[in-house]
């Protein structure tokens, strides 16, 4: 099971994949041209893929359109606790021979799974628009960052193919060379469904893991999608499982299983704890410690100093707040602002907040769609309730009902006290929590004032202010005058501190150590 015989043939240097607006008019043609195609697929069944072969259980997964519930988009066959359980069991049994694959030829399937979505790009926005609610660049990011993750993925995997030489002792030859972990699953969320599914999938696969990927199931039409460009791609059928199905029946069987090896998850905190919380424990017949990576929730903030360019602030807080409706995990959900400029940081954003359309987000006027679900309707809701009687609401406040779409207005609400709810909780949705510090300190203190740790960003023009940001403000991921959300495979590795999870770095340098154990050995010459 070695995966480093020979060096792989190098890729052209990595380039970010262009993100395209939609502002033109053939760029709109192209999209809705790509949307009426997708919908002439709309409502299709989809079988599980399990042990190299389509398996249909009759029992159905169905998934709609968020901006018209009455929409199916795709029906699913789901997987029950029996099927999970042969998933992983057969790709423990095909690891052995998949972990054999040369470097090279996984490095190829790699940046080939990037040029099949490339190729399928304006569909597979289409399907994000339509399942998942996003708008076309909001859709068109997504995309992109799954074509970034394969193909730096794919060029990480050259470099740990050709490792280091560790320091030589005399008389010896060493070396340290990786191998892979064996059969893992992937637990994806849905709000990069694509992008994120990708990413974990393609760096499991990549260092030669076969891979039992339970999709979100919100957004399984995308997976099934994903599913056919890893065939496409050359991926044996043996490497990959699809195992759609509901995380409460599936997960635990996934996760709790002897023959996992490690678990790469990403979603929220609490469904986080519990996987951790289950794998430590060893089952009989395991031989491993299993490895968990588990990427989580944020409440991210934005700090407004008096100092700070405020109209370029606020146009960074509302892109961080509203872009997808709040529902990226770096989102700005709080925005800490210094007393000397808060009323006109208010004026400013409440005007600002006023221009935003929301809509069915296959038209490009909307700059917002739906939220993702009924529940997360219902969740979103009750919490703006919350807010109104823990602050002040400024702008927004109310939802369609939900049979019209799952539409909620960009809501802010402000004089909110750092012990409040809608400061301490993730909300996933479209409202900010607006707090006034009294200093840039005090902000400071605001900030951290999280059991998360994900993203922040500080507008400031004042140097001495920036130093304390990067030596205090505890993220993953700091931004400094610009917004909180956006990062860039290769640019910003991704992932946080506290309960924001462990800190992987998607779409970093070390991310695909997360994948691979190293294996030391010395030959006396
Ligand atoms: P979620 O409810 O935690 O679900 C995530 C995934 O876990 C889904 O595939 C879900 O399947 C599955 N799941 C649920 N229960 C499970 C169980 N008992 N065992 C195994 N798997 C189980 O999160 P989400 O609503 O999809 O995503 C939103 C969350 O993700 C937010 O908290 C957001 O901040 C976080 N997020 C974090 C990052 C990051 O990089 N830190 C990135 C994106 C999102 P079902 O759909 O079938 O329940």
């Amino acid at each position: 099971m070695t995966t480093t015989a020979t060096a792989p043939r190098a890729l052209a240097p990595f380039v970010n994949e262009p993100v395209s607006a939609f502002s033109k008019p053939e760029e709109q043609a192209a999209a809705q041209a790509a949307l009426a195609k997708v919908r002439a697929e709309l409502g299709r069944d989809y079988p599980l893929w399990i042990a190299g072969a389509a398996h249909k259980t009759g029992d159905l997964l169905t998934s709609v359109n968020p901006s018209k519930p009455s929409e199916i988009v795709g029906k699913h066959h789901k997987a029950d606790a029996a099927r999970a359980a042969r998933a992983i069991e057969d790709a423990h049994a095909f690891f052995p021979e998949y972990s054999r694959t040369p470097a090279e030829k996984r490095v190829e399937m790699a940046a080939r799974v990037a040029a099949i979505i490339r190729e399928r790009k304006l569909e597979l926005d289409a399907w994000l628009v339509l399942e998942a609610g996003k708008t076309w660049p909001e859709a068109d990011a997504d995309v992109s960052e799954a074509i970034d993750f394969c193909e730096y993925y794919a060029r990480q995997m050259q470099k740990m193919a050709v490792p280091e030489k560790p320091v030589q002792m005399p008389g010896e030859r060493d070396e340290m060379i990786y191998l892979p972990l064996g059969a893992g699953v992937i637990i994806p969320p849905w709000n990069f469904p694509l992008a994120i599914m990708a990413g974990m999938s393609v760096a499991a696969l990549v260092t030669g893991n076969t891979i039992v990927l339970k999709p979100s199931s919100e957004t399984p039409t995308i997976a099934a999608k994903f599913a056919e460009v890893l065939a496409a791609a050359g991926f044996p059928a043996r490497s990959y499982n699809l195992c759609t199905g509901s995380g409460s029946v599936v997960g635990d069987v996934l996760v709790e299983h002897p023959k996992t090896r490690f678990v790469s998850f990403t979603g929220s905190r609490d469904v986080g704890l519990r996987i951790n919380e289950l794998a430590a424990k060893p089952r009989k017949g395991q031989i491993w410690i299993k490895r968990v990576v588990a990427e989580m929730g944020g409440k991210d903030a934005i700090i407004v100093d008096r100092e700070a360019d405020l109209d370029s602030a606020v146009t960074g807080v509302v892109q961080s707040a509203y872009g997808y409706q709040g529902q990226k995990c770096s989102a700005c959900s709080r925005a800490i602002v210094d007393q000397a400029v808060y009323d006109e940081f208010l004026t400013k954003l409440q005007a600002k907040v006023a221009t935003l359309t929301v809509g069915a987000p296959e038209d490009s006027k909307n700059y917002m769609g739906p939220v993702i679900s009924k529940s997360a309707h219902k969740s979103i809701l009750e919490y703006i309730d919350v807010g109104k009687k823990e602050g002040r609401l400024l702008s927004g406040g109310t939802g369609t009902p939900p049979s019209d779409g799952y539409f909620i207005q960009p809501t802010v609400i402000a004089d909110v006290d750092s012990k409040a709810r809608i400061f301490q909780e993730e909300i996933f949705g479209p409202v900010l929590a607006v707090t006034k510090a009294r200093d840039f300190e005090h902000a400071m203190q605001l900030a951290n004032d999280s059991e998360y740790g994900l993203t922040g960003a500080v507008y400031t023009k004042n140097a001495d202010k920036i130093r304390q940001a990067r030596e205090n403000f505890f993220v993953g991921n700091l931004y400094i005058n610009r917004k909180c959300t956006g990062a860039m495979v290769g640019a910003h590795p991704f992932g946080g501190f506290n309960m924001s999870g462990t800190d992987s770095k998607a779409g970093g340098p070390d991310y695909l150590l997360m994948f691979l154990q190293a294996k030391s050995i010395a030959e006396k010459i």
